[in-house]
């Protein structure tokens, strides 16, 4: 090992320094709440009413007032509110017809579910007679009944400035009346996977494959997430591993993105390119995190300006991120590292994913000097089986497992130990 290479940067200092570059991203758009999923609201939305507006019914039955039911006697039924009507305060001494969502007319103050009553018709009555009604229950004042305001308050703020919207959050936003909502714009994502051995899939057939040919994978996989996070990529394709054409091509995507992310060509090999050109046409703020996989990890800025080095000045700059080419590398540094990042120019910054402690049921017996990424499944038992080839080229344990062990630095684990399981729904989302 040489002794004067500098330390690994562990994972934390990594993030934080980070996220301390990632200012959210200025520009606010108005998109339809049909369209809203996924994005990031802009202000915080506040409800102009009560939901529901009034108290309603939660059954279909009868609307009642407690004082007045003798047991087994029966009441006239005085009206009939379906949803959606209005209803007239309850005449003393009758009930009323009520279905779920109808408001509760003045005066009731519980509702018998239909199933509690025995409806009383005359054999000969007419379409349309209310009859009356004998209650084989005993209700509660307030029984059935929903209350106005109970799932918001007028002048309550229902989504806060900042919230990724969800399904459920475009529910709710509707529930209000808003049918549209103001959200931060989404970030430009240039992608590029970097590698002279790289094929796409679809221009070479799999048994015409030359000699040291691969498929790209890592484009598919980054592009979906980049994706799932409400980004909207340009996919500049394949560069050759050649510094002009690498310089020129992240000189280009600068101009028009907010992230340039590539992959592969970002060690130390004459044949990687990535990090001295990010070094000509800006800088490079951070390089090779102490985690397994994924150590070659970069960030850093292209300047936006002319000339080169730092006359193209830092204040107009697009935020470089440079990935492993192994694909296990990618994903994992995708997920640990850009994912918060992209988060946090969205305006988000509760990003942290949820990690719970499972029983291993696996030894894993060598410690590593970094911090490790274990992909593991979570098995019907209650515990955590691992993928028997942890190695970063083989993308098969991300697909097989449901998400990573966090194994901290030089720590082993043995059959039975709790550790921290973080699931890949947490990392990708
Ligand atoms: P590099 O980081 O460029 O040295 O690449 C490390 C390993 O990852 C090499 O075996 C590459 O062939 C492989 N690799 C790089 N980019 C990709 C990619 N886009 N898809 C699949 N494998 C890749
Ligand atoms: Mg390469």
């Amino acid at each position: 090992m040489n002794a004067s290479r500098p330390p690994l940067k562990p994972l934390d200092t990594a993030l934080q320094e980070l996220l301390g570059y990632a200012t959210a991203l200025a520009g606010i758009e108005q998109v339809s709440t049909f369209e809203a999923d996924g994005r990031v609201l802009a202000q915080d939305v506040v409800s102009a009413l009560h939901v529901p507006p009034q108290d309603n019914s939660a059954m279909d039955g009868y609307a009642v007032r407690c004082a007045e039911l003798d047991k087994g006697v029966p009441l006239p039924v005085s009206q009939r509110i379906p949803a959606g009507a209005s209803g007239q305060p309850l005449q003393p001494g009758s009930v009323a017809r009520i279905f779920t969502g109808a408001p509760v007319p003045a005066g009731a103050d519980a509702i018998v579910m239909q199933e509690d009553c025995e409806l009383l018709l005359p054999p000969d009555a007419a379409p349309g007679t209310l009859g009356s009604v004998r209650i084989s229950s005993t209700p509660k004042p307030g029984q059935w009944i929903r209350r106005a305001g109970e799932d918001v308050t007028r002048g309550a703020v229902v989504l806060s400035k900042g919230e990724r919207l969800t399904p459920a959050s475009l529910g709710l936003a509707a529930s209000i009346g808003m049918s549209s909502l103001a959200v931060l714009r989404r970030p430009r994502v240039a992608l590029f996977s970097t590698g002279d051995e790289l094929v796409m899939p679809g221009d070479i057939a799999p048994e015409q494959m030359p000699p040291g040919a691969i498929y790209n994978s890592n484009r598919f996989f980054l592009r979906a997430l980049l994706q799932r996070l409400g980004c909207v990529v340009t996919d500049f394709g394949i560069v050759p591993d050649q510094r002009e054409a690498t310089v020129a091509a992240l000189r280009e995507a600068a101009q028009q993105h907010d992230l340039i992310l590539t992959s592969g060509g970002v060690s130390v090999g004459e044949e990687d390119h990535i990090k001295p050109s990010v070094q000509l046409l800006g800088e490079l703020d951070i390089w090779q995190i102490a985690i397994k996989p994924g150590k070659p990890f970069a960030y850093g800025k292209i300047y936006r300006g002319e000339g080169e080095g730092a006359a193209r000045g830092a204040q107009d700059a697009c935020h470089f991120a440079g990935l492993p080419g192994n694909p296990v590398s990618s994903f994992i540094t995708f997920m640990v590292l850009v994912r918060p990042f992209l988060l946090k120019l969205q305006g988000i910054t509760q990003a942290v994913p949820v990690s719970m402690a499972l029983p291993a049921h696996f030894d894993w017996l060598r410690a590593d000097k970094r911090r490790e990424f274990l992909r593991v499944r979570r098995n019907a038992a209650g515990g955590l089986d691992l993928f028997p080839n942890q190695s970063s080229g083989v993308l098969t344990s991300a697909v097989w497992g449901d998400g990573v062990v966090d194994n901290p630095a030089g720590a082993t684990i043995a059959k039975g130990d709790m550790v921290q399981f973080i699931s890949f729904a947490e990392l990708m989302g």
